[in-house]
C-alpha cells in the first residue's frame, strides 16, 4: 500500500548501526522511520554475552543490549517497522522503499542492513538446516545437551560459538582449513584452555552426514587427502558473513567485489541522499561499537545534507 508521507530519512536495518542512526536522527527531530526486518536487531540478537561494548563493565547479553538501543531510539520518536525491505528505487528523490506490506517515500535513506552468515555450500548442509545444522550457537546450542558438535571456522566467531556450546555439548570439535587462526589471541586462548574443545586443523568438510538429523561430518585432510568421519549431532558454521546488499546493488548503489557498499565521502554512497552505516560497508572492523559509531556519523551526515538543501 503506498503511503503519502515523505520521511526525512528511512533507515533500513535495526542492528547497532541502524538504531544508533535512528537515535541521532530522532534527537535531531527528523522523525526517522526504521524498517528493521522481520527478525530485527541484527547479529547481536544471536550473540550471548557482549564484553566489549563500552559502558557495561560486567558485560551485557546481546539481545538485551539491542532491546535497550531500540527503546532509546523509540524514546525520541523513532518509528520502527518489523518488516523486510524487498526493493528500493533511488532514481529520483523522494526515494521509494518497498516492504512486502507497503511502500514508503523519503528524502534520504541510510542503509544499515548488516551481513548474513556464510555457508560452505554443501547440499547436505542446506538439507539439514534446522536439523542439526545451524549458524547460531546462541539460538540452537541448547538442543545439544550432552551431545558432540562441530564448529567450522578459525575466526573469533568460531571460538565464541565453540566456547558457548561447551555449556551444553559434551565435546566441541573446531574444524579449521588452515594451520593458523585469524581469531584474536584472547578468544583463541580461551577456547584452547577449554577442556571440552578439540581442534582439528588443515581439514575441509566434504559432507554433512545423516538422513533426517546430523549424525556426523566427513572431513578431508588438506595435506594428505585422507578422509575421516567425525561423529556429531550438531554442525555450526562460523565462516564469516556476506553483506545484505543485493537489493541496493539492483537499485544502483555501488558495491565492491564482495558486495560491501562503497563509500564516497564519509558515509555517502555513489547516490546523493543515500547513506550507509555498519557491517554492510565494513569487512574490516565488524564490531557493534564501530557499527554504532558509523550509525551516528550517517545520521549527522543526513542532518547536514537536509539542512543544506532546505537553505
Ligand atoms: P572471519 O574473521 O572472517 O573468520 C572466518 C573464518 O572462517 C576464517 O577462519 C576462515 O578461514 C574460515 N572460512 C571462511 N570461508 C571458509 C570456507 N569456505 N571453508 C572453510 N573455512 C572458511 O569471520 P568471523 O569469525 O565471523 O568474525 C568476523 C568479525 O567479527 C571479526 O572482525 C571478528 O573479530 C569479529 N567478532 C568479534 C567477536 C567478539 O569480539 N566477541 C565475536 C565474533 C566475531 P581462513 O582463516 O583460512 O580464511
Amino acid at each position: 500500500m503506498p503511503n503519502n508521507e515523505i520521511y526525512n530519512t528511512i533507515i533500513i536495518g535495526s542492528g547497532p548501526a541502524g538504531l544508533t542512526a535512528a537515535l541521532y536522527a530522532a534527537r535531531a527531530e527528523l522523525q526517522p522511520l526504521v524498517i528493521g526486518g522481520l527478525t530485527w536487531g541484527g547479529q547481536l540478537m544471536l550473540t550471548s554475552e557482549v564484553e566489549n561494548f563500552p559502558g557495561f563493565p560486567e558485560g551485557i547479553m546481546g539481545p538485551e543490549l539491542m532491546q535497550n538501543m531500540r527503546k532509546q531510539a523509540e524514546r525520541f520518536g523513532t518509528k520502527i517497522l518489523d518488516e523486510n525491505v524487498i526493493s528500493a528505487d533511488f532514481k529520483s528523490s523522494p526515494f521509494t522503499v518497498k516492504t512486502d506490506k507497503a511502500e514508503f517515500k523519503a528524502k534520504t535513506v541510510i542503509i544499515a542492513t548488516g551481513a548474513d552468515a556464510n555457508w560452505l555450500g554443501l547440499e547436505s548442509e542446506q538439507r539439514l538446516r534446522g536439523k542439526g545444522v545451524s549458524a547460531c550457537a546462541t539460538c540452537d546450542g541448547f538442543f545439544f545437551k550432552d551431545k558432540e558438535v562441530v564448529v567450522i571456522g578459525g575466526g573469533d566467531s568460531a571460538m565464541e560459538e565453540a566456547s558457548f556450546l561447551t555449556k551444553f555439548a559434551s565435546k566441541v570439535t573446531i574444524l579449521h582449513r588452515r594451520d593458523e587462526f585469524r581469531a584474536s589471541k584472547i578468544m583463541l586462548k580461551r577456547a584452547q584452555e577449554n577442556p571440552k574443545i578439540v581442534f582439528v586443523k588443515n581439514v575441509q568438510v566434504v559432507d554433512v552426514l545423516g538422513e533426517n538429523f546430523v549424525e556426523g561430518v566427513k572431513i578431508k585432510d588438506n595435506n594428505t587427502g585422507e578422509e575421516k568421519v567425525i561423529k556429531a549431532a550438531g554442525y555450526f558454521a562460523a565462516i564469516g558473513h556476506t553483506p545484505a546488499t543485493k537489493i541496493f546493488a539492483a537499485a544502483g548503489i555501488e558495491t565492491d567485489a564482495k558486495g560491501y557498499i562503497v563509500i564516497k565521502n564519509q558515509t555517502r554512497t555513489n547516490i546523493e541522499g543515500v547513506f550507509v552505516a555498519g557491517d554492510v560497508n565494513d569487512p574490516r572492523y565488524r564490531q557493534a561499537v564501530s557499527a554504532a559509531g558509523m550509525g551516528c556519523m550517517a545520521a549527522l551526515d543526513v542532518e547536514k545534507f537536509l539542512a543544506e538543501r532546505e537553505v
